[in-house]
């Protein structure tokens, strides 16, 4: 960016390398994004509206193969769907050669519908059910990672006629110094097998004759700005499945090591580049295993957020701004937590820009509140803007990932609309939702 542009944009413009790649900023001082002016989407499409840009997807996607590869190669991404579904995004990550780890029926079910590789796609979660293990074998899924020896009995029973690739999810018992919600590869954690019970794990799932067990896989939590907790799993599970092979004869083909790879919510918390990760992972993979004298497995790798996040941006309209002398100041907006729940659960904190107005100084700390029946509403706490008023339009960057995968429809909120952006044209990939889509499923 020209150094009189940056002169220009003051505060706002730090701001901008929290949005996607194509983020910038137009002659009318609107936030454009994509080639597309994010005022004028707002306008033609509504509020609240999610923007995605294509090249950030896209951008994304290539970056976690290339890094991983280059250190390791033959490493197999899987987008982590949870983090935001949508079939255009399915069919975006099929071009882009990444497979899916999904965690539901519902999930499975959207990757069916859009025709996506079974091979590619790996099942997850901590308490699947009959129903979903059955279509998980008939499909057949790619692989299925047991969590739990009732899921491990269950799948012998209903595995008959099947030959299913499985693998085994650990709880490495290492802390990621992340949000407790998001931790869970601790000791006290719902998922996976506790260390007391790998030995056995492995024995029973290897003495199960439809079912074969090609690999071992942890995930340690989310949001992770740090590379230890990756290489101290790494090392414990290693060292399990050298065990593992010395006594049951176990050749781990595949390690899955989770996702978690952090990204930036606010211009202060810079997390590493995904090619630090790539480099700690690998080597760590591969002194470990040149010391215990074991064949270097295919790295599995399940980035959700990481994939998402950046390329999304939350658009919203300004309505109410109240004033409450030497308290504060509430800007409220048309969405709120019904889209975006996470400072509501998790206490996250985000940044925003006022779109029209990107080269406005700013003119003190606001509030904005969303537009939901619970005082816990607030999207941003006191942070500085440009002056606010009704009709402007603010944009949080970093949205693309669990915001709308976790939205609701409290307060009867229609789902808000989502474009996929990409050289000045946005792509309508799904509507926003009506009175009709929100009675559907009643019966009167
Ligand atoms: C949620 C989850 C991921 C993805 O986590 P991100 O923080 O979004 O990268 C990967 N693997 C498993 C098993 C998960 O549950």
């Amino acid at each position: 960016m020209a150094r009189q542009t940056l002169l220009k944009l003051g505060g706002m413009e730090a701001r901008l390398v929290l949005f996607p790649l194509t983020a910038k900023v137009n002659s009318q001082n609107h936030l454009v994004v994509g080639g597309c002016d994010t005022v004028k989407l707002a306008a033609e499409f509504g509020t609240p509206l999610y923007v995605f840009d294509e090249a950030t997807l896209r951008g994304k996607c290539a970056e976690f193969r290339s890094e991983f590869n280059r250190v390791y190669p033959g490493t197999v991404v899987l987008y982590a769907c949870k983090a935001f579904i949508n079939k255009a995004l399915f069919n975006l990550l099929n071009e882009e050669g990444l497979g899916l780890d999904v965690v539901s029926g519902g999930e499975m079910g959207i990757a069916k519908s859009v025709g996506f590789p079974a091979a590619r796609v790996y099942f997850h979660g901590n308490n699947k059910t009959p129903d979903e293990l059955k279509e998980a074998l008939d499909w057949p899924i790619g692989r299925i990672v047991v969590d739990n020896f009732h899921e491990l009995t269950l799948l012998a029973d209903l595995a008959e006629g099947h030959k299913q690739d499985i693998l085994l999810r650990l709880t490495p018992g290492i802390d990621p110094h992340t949000h407790k919600y998001i931790t869970t590869g601790t000791i006290d954690s719902k998922f996976g097998f506790p260390v007391g019970e790998w030995d056995k794990a492995v024995s029973k799932a290897l003495s199960t004759p439809n079912l074969n067990l090609v690999g071992l896989h942890f995930h340690v939590g989310s949001l992770l700005f740090e590379t230890e907790p990756y290489e101290k799993s790494i090392e414990v599970v290693l060292d399990f499945a050298a065990k593992m092979k010395s006594k049951y004869g176990f050749e781990l083909k595949e390690l899955g090591v989770g996702g978690g790879f952090a990204i930036q919510y606010v211009v202060a918390s810079p997390p590493p580049p995904i090619s630090t990760y790539a480099g700690a992972i690998s080597s760590r993979i591969k002194s470990k295993c040149r010391e215990l004298k074991l064949a270097l497995p295919k790295l599995i790798i399940e980035p959700g957020r990481s994939i998402v996040g950046r390329a999304g941006v939350a658009l919203y309209t300004v309505g109410v701004v109240k004033a409450i002398p030497d308290v504060r100041r509430y800007v409220s907006v048309d969405g709120g937590m019904a889209d975006n729940i996470r400072p509501a659960i998790y206490g996250s904190v985000y940044e925003a820009v006022v779109a029209n107005k990107m080269s406005e100084k700013e003119a003190g700390k606001v509030t904005i509140a969303g537009k939901f029946c619970e005082s816990g509403d607030i999207l941003i706490r006191d942070i500085e803007l440009p002056p606010v008023s009704a009709g402007d339009v603010i944009a949080i960057p970093s949205s693309g990932a669990y915001c709308l995968a976790m939205s609701s429809n409290y307060n009867a909120a229609f789902k808000p609309a989502v474009v996929l952006v990409k050289d000045g044209k946005a792509r309508l990939i799904r509507r926003r939702e009506t009175v009709d889509d929100l009675t559907r499923c009643d019966l009167p």
